[in-house]
């Protein structure tokens, strides 16, 4: 049977303005890609002040599509962090290129290290995959400069970054190209799916044709009788949204830099209440002034030698949820042969990452329960006599 969390990792509002945008789609007839992506879409790209934005299936659809666009294929390297989410990874596999990993700066900033990222570009690297971890922003001052030095393009996983920015400018619209989830446990929750924004009109333009089968029109085009037949002119593949997600996330997008400033009030909670405290860090605690971080969730490192297991079963004992991001990608299986750099940093933090509950209706008494629980069950696993009355 599921435990029975008391605080659960993640978790999602419900209401009625949500649901009567749903109902309204569904009674609207048209359920396919229609008006509604339309409109999310105008608005995703205003926000992030991008000339064009087009919603996808999901996320691991936004980077597949951004990767192929930009002319990844068979013999191209990739360079991304290895303490990421596989979805890159795996669609850097799916276009032919070859990912290579690159580590992170320090227990205190698990972005990627431009330093190291500079080291791991070759002749062969075509893009770099860029993660705003938690959704603080990376170094993008760093990587652009790098960027325009070797050559590459860069493309952002923002899938934790809505609403996050960077010198003013949005997360995700600093690159060439930048994907977005609408999973249901990130910032702006729909079920399933993503929005990739690009300036570049040409690479709008292939991932337009990539994301409904290269086809030169559209259903919703054919059925308004703009059009009456179609080409095919790439291979493409069916990543649309449709139009019922697309009314829950013109909801959510409105309520966005609200939930994100909840996010931010409960992580600052989580650090007043635990960084420094017990050989625990609360990473991002010293990030530029010019660095605006979306909050997606709420990370500890636990101190070195400590026993995360233990840990994790106290917590989930006590009905506390918690999770790991992320395991990082060159330990699975399927990456873990092959040419590998070391990666000494992302090694010595990986089995000390902890996620703690985060979501913006999240009380602060419940932080506050994490955080005494956390403290007691590092003192109990520690072999430590419990100071905490
Ligand atoms: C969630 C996530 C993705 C993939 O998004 P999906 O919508 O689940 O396909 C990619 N990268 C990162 C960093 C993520 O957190």
């Amino acid at each position: 049977m599921a435990p029975q969390w008391k605080i659960p990792l993640s978790d999602v509002a419900v209401d009625d303005e949500l649901t009567n945008a749903v109902t309204a789609a569904v009674r609207s007839g048209w359920w396919s890609m229609g008006p509604r992506v339309a409109e999310f879409e105008a608005q995703f790209g205003s926000m992030t002040r991008s000339t064009h934005s087009l919603a996808v299936a999901n996320g691991t659809a936004a980077l597949h599509l951004s990767l192929l666009a930009v002319g990844c294929g068979p013999g191209d390297e990739v360079v991304l962090p290895s303490l990421n989410f596989v979805a890159a990874a795996n669609t850097i596999v799916h276009t032919g290129a070859q990912p290579v990993f690159c580590d992170i700066r320090g227990s205190g900033d698990l972005n990627l290290d431009p330093a190291d990222l500079d080291a791991a570009i070759t002749d062969r690297t075509r893009a770099i995959v860029a993660l705003h971890y938690a959704g603080f922003p990376c170094d993008m001052d760093a990587v652009l400069e790098i960027a325009e030095r070797r050559k590459v393009v860069v493309i952002e996983d923002a899938a934790h970054a809505p609403g996050g920015s960077w010198r003013g400018r949005p997360c995700g619209s600093l690159g060439t190209a930048g994907c977005f989830s609408f999973f249901s446990n990130k910032n702006l929750p729909i079920g399933e799916g993503g929005m990739v924004v690009t300036d570049d009109p040409e690479v709008a333009e292939r991932l337009r044709l990539l994301r409904s089968h290269g086809m030169t029109t559209l259903t919703w085009d054919r059925h308004r009788g703009h059009a009456h037949s179609y080409d095919v002119v790439e291979r493409g593949f069916n990543y649309r949204l449709d139009e019922i997600r697309a009314a829950m996330g013109i909801v959510q997008l409105g309520r966005l830099s609200t939930s994100n400033a909840a996010r931010g009030r409960l992580v600052d909670r989580y650090r007043a209440l635990l960084h420094g405290v017990d050989g625990i860090e609360v990473p991002f605690a010293e990030m530029p002034d010019h660095a605006v971080s979306s909050n997606h969730i709420a990370v500890a490192v636990l101190p070195a030698g400590s026993d995360r297991a233990a840990v994790r079963t106290a917590l989930t004992a006590a009905g506390v949820q918690t999770s790991v991001h992320y395991p990082p990608i060159h330990r699975f299986s399927t990456f873990a042969s092959g040419f590998q750099r070391p990666l000494p940093v992302t090694e010595a933090v990986a089995d000390r990452l902890l996620t703690l509950p985060l979501y913006p209706h999240l009380g602060e008494r419940s932080v506050e329960v994490v955080a005494v629980q956390l403290r007691e069950s590092l003192d109990r696993s520690s072999g430590a006599v419990s100071a905490v009355a």
